[in-house]
């Protein structure tokens, strides 16, 4: 382990696996459909420049960030690939974008005129959204012929058409209402507005890529996310490579009496003699409470449950039957321990919530610790 014995709990990231995830989906998409890897969120939690570090080495098309402050850190790292940002931009950040060369995605008609005041002689990239059903963002796909004519009119330099696209809301789910549907608004939408050959043309996230793998002929860019940093994105869809691990030292292990409890409110009560070991993590890092007397942890290599509420540092585990555990042990809450393996998917169920909010929950109290 190459942490030192003061780090009490810590986040391993495997390099190697994250590159071989992206590798998978380059193989999946048709020749000439390139990648965009999501780093939003701190790149889903696990460090942003470190996920560009290690990608940049796949050469990737360019980045996709969320916000322009996670645009403008990219470019004070020294990236100079393409990063586009994807959420619609709030009225008067758009001088911070055109500042920092960002590619910038638009949902409304006065953006595109925001941008024209303060670009100058700055070329500026524009994606298009169309909002195809996801009704957060974009234009909406049933009224091209209203915004049409005045976006295309509007989009001569320094504007720079680059791009048009769209986001899938139920890729994840077999034979979802979704992909079909969103697939035609989309195509249909681009019939009518026929933009130049040039034109990007991207609607895959990780679900969707999987889904339609050669299907995406004729598209430009696709762009991954939870599939790299190694969640599934679909029951029917092939399980990525694990790239994360979050482990905790035991602090303390106990031999309880009968009737001992454990945690806030004493939820849990042991009903026969047991051993109990305190891990040093908590919701304070991320590890929820919503999976207090749920959630399973690895100690030893054996599985133990999470007994009583998880705590802000500290979660407590019936390792009854573990036997040889002390102090400065490490256990492990999501990965791998010997034979047993402790999914993201299954984190998630304990917590209530998805792969995603799990790990971009994961607190900078923890470190994130690269191997190759
Ligand atoms: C976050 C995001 C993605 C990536 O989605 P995953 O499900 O993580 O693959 C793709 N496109 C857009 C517009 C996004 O916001």
């Amino acid at each position: 382990m190459s942490t030192d014995r003061r780090t009490r709990a810590w986040i391993e990231v495997q390099s190697a696996s994250l590159r071989r995830n992206f590798r998978r989906l380059r193989e999946a998409v048709p020749e000439g459909v390139r990648l965009v890897p999501m780093v939003k969120a701190d790149g889903y939690g696990l460090g942003m420049l470190d996920v560009v570090r290690s990608l940049a080495r796949e050469a990737p098309w360019g980045w996709g960030v969320a916000t322009v402050d996670e645009g403008v850190s990219l470019r004070s790292a020294g990236i100079t690939e393409p990063v586009i940002v994807f959420s619609p931009l709030p009225p008067g950040s758009e001088a911070a974008a055109v500042a920092h060369d960002l590619t910038v995605t638009v949902s409304q008609v006065e953006t595109l005129d925001r941008l024209r005041e303060c670009a100058g002689e700055r070329p500026v990239r524009v994606h298009l959204e169309v909002d195809t059903g996801m009704g957060r963002a974009g234009f909406a796909y049933d009224s091209v012929r209203d915004w049409g004519p005045s976006i295309r009119s509007r989009l001569v330099p320094p504007l720079k058409w680059e791009g048009m696209f769209t986001h899938f809301h139920s890729a994840d789910e077999a034979g979802g209402p979704g992909v079909d549907e969103q697939m035609a608004r989309f195509r249909a939408v681009a019939g009518h507005l026929n933009p130049p050959s040039a034109v990007l043309l991207h609607v895959a996230n990780s679900a969707g890529l999987l889904r339609l793998g050669r299907g995406l002929r004729g598209f430009s860019l696709a762009r991954p996310g939870i599939f790299l940093y190694g969640g599934r994105c679909g029951s029917d869809l092939p399980p990525p490579e694990p790239v994360v691990a979050v482990r905790a030292r035991v602090v303390r292990v106990a031999e309880v009496p009968a009737g001992a409890t454990v945690g806030y409110g004493s939820t849990y009560r042991a009903e026969a003699p047991q051993r109990w070991a305190t891990l040093s993590i908590g919701y304070g890092d991320g590890y929820r409470r919503a999976a207090s007397n749920g959630a399973e942890v690895l100690v030893a290599g054996r599985r133990a449950p999470v007994v009583g509420r998880i705590s802000m540092d500290m979660t407590v585990a019936n390792i009854t039957g573990v036997p040889g555990v002390i102090p400065g042990d490490v256990a492990t809450l999501l990965g791998s321990d010997g034979e047993e393996e402790i999914l993201l998917e299954e984190v998630a169920a304990w917590m209530g919530t998805i792969p995603y909010e799990v790990l971009t929950g994961l607190t900078p109290r923890l470190p994130r610790i690269w191997t190759e």
